[in-house]
């Protein structure tokens, strides 16, 4: 099938700019990474070997959830068991794994991001460490999968960082967030242990989100300014 509703045009677009949003921030490093989205149970996803920075369209292949390729000429990425594994498992919208500076750093030492920020809890609270295993084997999808249960974002053992989310742009967001809370770890603990929010500070700050409506624009009351 290479119709154009299973081609997923726009998507493969859409994950061209996300790479080259991603690249932007520092997040990518070469060929290292992998951006997925899917609609329905087709997935658009970025193919091995590709610079990710500079990502074109051309260069996402479209496979369906068992990885069979419907459109595109190159090779998914090596981490396709990974990407399949959380649509299998979790249902999510797109997938955003890269090789980040802060991210990766911290993945070589820490068992666990702990929740120092309030921002964290957009993520599901402490960030998980995946244990390591070698790059695009099973074992490492099950390691990830495993790690992201109730989270939407992993840190993989002396290797990278995994994010989830509903759209494309939130996955992308959720990297981009998760790489300024490592960031912010490593400058404090330079400093000394840093405090970690405890679980009636964090409840807090669901119930006051919620109360509020917390990360959305919101019109003015009448009569206020
Ligand atoms: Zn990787």
């Amino acid at each position: 099938m290479t119709d154009s509703s299973s081609a997923l045009v726009q998507e493969r677009a859409a994950v061209a700019d996300a790479c080259r949003r991603l690249g932007a921030a520092g997040l990518l490093i070469g060929t290292a990474g992998n951006v997925s989205v899917r609609v329905g149970d087709r997935v658009a996803v970025t193919a091995t070997g590709a610079v990710l920075a500079q990502l074109t369209a051309g260069q996402v292949t479209v496979v369906d959830l068992d990885g069979e390729t419907v459109a595109g000429t190159l090779q998914p990425t090596s981490e396709l068991d990974l990407h399949l594994g959380v649509y299998r498992r979790y249902g999510a919208g797109a997938v955003v794994h890269t090789h980040a500076p802060m991210a990766t750093a911290l993945s070589c030492v820490l068992g666990e991001l702990p929740c120092i920020h309030y921002q964290l809890l957009a993520l599901g609270g402490t960030v998980r460490v995946a244990p390591y295993a070698t790059f695009g084997t099973p074992d490492l999808a099950e390691s990830v999968l495993a790690a992201l249960d109730g989270r939407s974002a992993a840190l993989m053992a002396n290797h990278g960082s995994v994010t989830v989310g509903p759209t494309l742009d939130k996955a992308v967001e959720n990297a981009l967030l998760l790489e300024w809370a490592c960031g912010v770890y490593q400058h404090a603990a330079a400093l000394g242990k840093p405090r970690v929010l405890d679980e009636r500070q964090q409840l807090a700050v669901i119930e006051a989100a919620i109360a509020r409506n917390y990360g959305t624009t919101q019109p003015l009351q009448e009569g206020k300014a």
